[in-house]
C-alpha cells in the first residue's frame, strides 16, 4: 500500500453524532473552532476589552490595527 492510498479509502460508516445540534449525520463531521487562535492567546483582560467574540465573528481591536474573522469550517471529504 502506497501513501496516498490512505487518502483513497472511504470508510465504512462516517456516521456521528453531532455535539452541536445532538443528531446523527451520515457524512464525515466538519472541523471548526469557537474562536480563532488569536483571541484564545489573549488574556482575560484583554479578551474582556479589547475583543468581541460572537458564534461567528471576531473583533480584536490592539492599538495599531483591528483583526476581525470570520467563522467557517473545513468539510474533511
Ligand atoms: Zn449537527
Amino acid at each position: 500500500m502506497r501513501i496516498f492510498d490512505l487518502f483513497k479509502r472511504k470508510p465504512k460508516s462516517a456516521k456521528f453524532k453531532c455535539s452541536t445540534c445532538g443528531e446523527i449525520h451520515d457524512e464525515l463531521p466538519a472541523l471548526g473552532f469557537i474562536s480563532p487562535f488569536y483571541y484564545d492567546i489573549l488574556n482575560k483582560k484583554d479578551k474582556k476589552e479589547i475583543a468581541e467574540l460572537s458564534s461567528d465573528f471576531c473583533v480584536i481591536t490592539h492599538e495599531d490595527q483591528t483583526d476581525r474573522f470570520i467563522r467557517t469550517t473545513l468539510e474533511v471529504i
